[in-house]
């Protein structure tokens, strides 16, 4: 990282060297919450770039995929007691960049400290099967062998977990990486990269391109080179890149868009619901893949649950994310605050009952800032723009529906299936929605925020393409299966064909 007297100047970092972008242009990266501080300066890198970044890695490659899984993992680990140390810092750098609050952010740099020991500790499994042979004295087994170079396209959302979900299990397995990080967060990813070298990542194993998607994400996508794509994102892109990646038949996975609901019945803890919902909308100004953008209350309970979720609403306090007393940030952009502003247009001609909120908010220092008032529209059709679509912003709908079957239906009926979450103290009824909502991930009694490193994420139809990442799952992204056979029986034998009949 360069410094000017005013804002840090960032750089690429390829071959183990922060370079200038070729075009020598750069990008504002401005604070969310004070759009006149810059934060810093960042690449506005090309296709020549990514060229660069994609040879330095193929050239890294042969000898990082004879590196022993143990000793990459360690290099891994290394990086983690890194990110502890540095933790408030990237934190509070992470904040200035993209607006979440400080305890979020830190929460975000502990999630890439989590999936570094996570993936640490795999370095010494990373297990494949033996199997019996159905012919005598031969040997069978399977073992994960890495690609390549990994293309990892990241959004602004999670700036250290996002990248940390990927590039530590596509290194740990064995593949060098080229990561693009998307343009409202490069000095977090800046950052990420900073404590894997100072970890010990040779050069050329990881390098990072930083610009807009089109100009140096595509090219990444493109480029045979790439073996693996792994996008998170935005639908929209997704398919663009998925297309792509399957022209060339590359490994791919695509984490993408959401729009996910609570259900809360009639029997469920009021006060647990409450806090969940406040939590999964507001939570991050409702930039989460996974926030609440819909609760479908069942109408024993509805206008009560209404009544007290609007009262809550009202008291959250907006603010810089660095002040101590700030719940909500802001938006991250102009772009989000007019997507934001455009859908609670679109809610009212709709026919929605707004409840609160519903405006940007441009009390005192807020109007230097994207803030938005947490808003909530109640009455709230299924087939409505906004139950449908998805808003990434602080907008909830709230939904009434006569029990569980029509919750479920109604939880169902949109293209995403990222997260899903149920309130209620019958059991049967939790299991019944634990089988029956067709989303990636389901909680019982917690909000749809909240997901754990060691266990798969990802979602269905439009939300994803199949594949995990987090947890175990995810090696299948990274690694692809090697079936092994040693016959040592000193002659020939033929399967299928020597049965001893
Ligand atoms: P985005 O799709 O605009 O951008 C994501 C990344 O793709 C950025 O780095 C961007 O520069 C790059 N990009 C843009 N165009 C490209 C192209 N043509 N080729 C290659 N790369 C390109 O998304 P965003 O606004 O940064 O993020 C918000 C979206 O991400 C939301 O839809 C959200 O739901 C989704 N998201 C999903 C998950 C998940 O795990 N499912 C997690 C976080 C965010």
């Amino acid at each position: 990282m360069a410094s000017t007297s005013t804002a840090p100047v960032l750089r690429n970092f390829i071959a183990g060297e922060w370079r200038e972008p070729v075009s020598r242009q750069h990008l504002d990266n401005r604070n969310p919450a004070d759009a006149s501080q810059l934060v810093g300066r960042f690449p506005a890198s090309g296709p020549e770039d990514a060229d660069l970044a994609i040879a330095a890695a193929q050239e890294a490659y042969s000898t990082w995929r004879l590196t022993p899984a143990p000793r990459r993992a360690e290099i891994l680990f290394r990086a983690g007691q890194i990110l502890i140390q540095r933790k408030d810092a990237f934190a509070a750098d992470m904040t200035r960049e993209m607006g979440k609050v400080l305890l979020e952010a830190r929460g975000d740099v502990q999630e890439a400290i989590d999936m570094l020991f996570f993936m640490a500790g795999e370095g010494r499994r990373l297990y494949g099967q033996t199997t019996p042979s159905e012919l005598p004295n031969k040997m069978c087994m399977t073992t994960r062998v890495p690609l390549g170079v990994a293309a990892l396209i990241t959004p602004w959302n999670f700036p250290m977990a996002i990248p940390s979900w990927k590039s530590a299990p596509a290194l740990l397995c064995g593949n060098t990486v080229v990561l693009k990080a998307a343009e409202d967060a490069p000095l977090s990813a800046v950052h990420w990269v900073e404590a894997l070298t100072e970890a010990g990542l040779p050069a050329g194993v990881i390098n990072l391109v930083l610009g807009r998607g089109e100009e140096c994400g595509a090219p990444l996508v493109r480029d045979p080179r790439t073996r693996i794509v792994s996008f998170t994102g935005s639908t929209a892109v997704g398919r663009e890149v998925g297309v792509e990646a399957a022209r060339q038949f590359k490994h791919c996975n695509l984490e993408m868009g959401g729009k996910n609901a609570i259900i809360v019945l009639d029997d469920a803890d009021l006060e647990m619901a409450l806090d969940g919902c406040l939590w999964g909308a507001f939570g991050t100004t409702g930039q989460r893949c996974t926030a609440t953008s819909r609760i479908i209350v069942q109408t024993g309970l509805y206008k009560k649950f209404i009544a007290a979720f609007v009262e809550r609403v009202k008291t959250l306090r907006l603010g810089n994310g660095l002040h101590a007393h700030t719940q909500v940030g802001p938006l991250v952009n102009e772009e989000a605050l007019q997507k934001v502003t455009g859908y609670v247009e679109i809610g009212r001609q709709e026919g929605a009952r707004l409840e609160c909120g519903g405006e940007r908010a441009i009390v005192d220092d807020l109007r230097h800032g994207y803030f938005f008032n947490p808003t909530v529209f109640s009455d709230v059709s299924p087939t409505m723009r906004i139950a449908r679509e998805e808003i990434f912003g602080p907008v909830v709908s709230v939904i009434p529906c006569s029990g569980l079957e029509d919750a479920i239906e109604i939880a169902n009926a949109v293209e995403y299936g990222l997260s899903s979450a149920l309130y209620t103290a019958n059991v049967n009824a939790a299991f019944r929605a634990l089988r029956d909502l067709d989303t990636g991930i389901v909680y019982v009694n917690a909000p749809t925020i909240g997901a754990e490193v060691h266990l798969p994420f990802g979602g269905t139809r439009n939300t994803g393409n199949g594949h995990r990442e987090s947890g175990l799952a995810t090696l299948d992204v990274y690694s692809e299966w090697k079936t092994l056979y040693v016959d040592y029986s000193g002659h020939l034998q033929r399967a299928q064909i020597d049965t001893g009949e």
